[in-house]
């Protein structure tokens, strides 16, 4: 009897385990669904160029340019989901190098569905090199997607409208200069009540312009145009972007001087919080559509 009661009391210690780990793993599920709901922008921490890695709730996976080198390769360990070697979209805003040279190594590495940039014609042996990969990149079934003004990049409730060129740029050619900052792409995304504006390195030149067609500008979230140029972030162009918060991607000791103390002078005369991948490395910003929470990778340390 007494053997009995043991073998009992036994089987239900056992139930209890498998309820209590029943119920944790209902919990993770429930935790997963609860995550999805936000999007994810992460500002990478690349040195000196651009990087912005976008995940949608849905999970899919944008990168906006890949910065100089292949700093964006350990990024992107970190950021996708454990072994995953796939894109949805890359999106090379203009084919100079520390916005070029790190998607090279991605495309290399990673199967990418949409491929988007401008198709202008620049000079230089990663230029070439990018061709050739987009070619390789369209045999193997990637869509290569020329970008235009109006044009707009969806996925559920996340909308990126693609607000310059202002022009067609395709198959323009800007050698032997290769001065095609004013060719970037610059996106508006939305996300219910939540706005962000990537502006490449578009000068004042385009700033102006968007300005006076009235393109959808405020935003909550601003990557300032160019490092911190001063040929950049006209007051005017921040006071319509009106942002909350304003990131520049940015190297450490980068030998152009940037940021600039011009443009950083502007940001605090408009009391615009600025965080630069620099001094904070990566900043990741998270919106559930409503709100919006910020993290860094370090404090700033001077
Ligand atoms: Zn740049």
């Amino acid at each position: 009897m007494e053997n009995i009661l043991t073998t009992k009391q036994k089987i239900s210690l056992i139930a209890i385990g498998v309820l209590l780990l029943l119920n944790v793993v209902a919990w993770q599920r429930v935790f997963i669904l609860v995550e999805s709901h936000y999007l994810k922008v992460d500002f990478l921490d690349v040195g000196q160029g651009d990087s912005i890695f976008i995940e949608t709730p849905s999970l899919r996976h944008i990168l906006i340019d890949g910065g100089p080198g292949n700093a964006v390769l350990g990024q992107l360990g970190k950021h996708l989901p454990l072994g995953q070697k796939s894109l949805d979209m890359i999106i090379l805003t203009h084919p100079d190098s520390d916005h070029l040279n790190g998607l090279l190594q991605v495309i290399e590495k990673y199967k990418v569905d949409y491929i988007v940039w401008t198709g202008i014609v620049r000079g230089g042996s990663q230029y070439q090199l990018w061709l050739r990969l987009l070619e390789k990149a369209r045999e193997s079934g990637s869509k290569i997607i020329i970008a235009k003004l109006g044009s707009k990049i969806k996925n559920g409730q996340v909308a990126m409208d693609i607000i310059n060129p202002l022009t067609s740029v395709y198959g323009q050619d800007f050698r032997p200069k290769n001065n095609d900052n004013d060719t970037g792409i610059v996106l508006h995304l939305t996300y219910g009540k939540n706005t962000f504006l990537f502006t490449a390195d578009i000068s004042s030149i385009i700033e102006s312009k968007l300005l006076e067609i009235k393109a959808n500008l405020a935003s909550d979230v601003l990557k300032i145009a160019h490092h911190g140029s001063k040929y950049s972030s006209l007051k005017g162009f921040l006071q319509a972007v009106n942002p909350r918060l304003a990131v520049i991607s940015v190297g450490a000791h980068n030998t152009y001087g940037h940021p600039t103390p011009i443009v950083l002078q502007r940001l605090q005369d408009l009391n615009i919080t600025t965080l630069r991948t620099d001094q904070n490395g990566t900043v990741e910003i998270l919106s559930d559509g409503q709100n919006l929470k910020v993290s860094k990778e370090k404090t700033q340390n001077n």
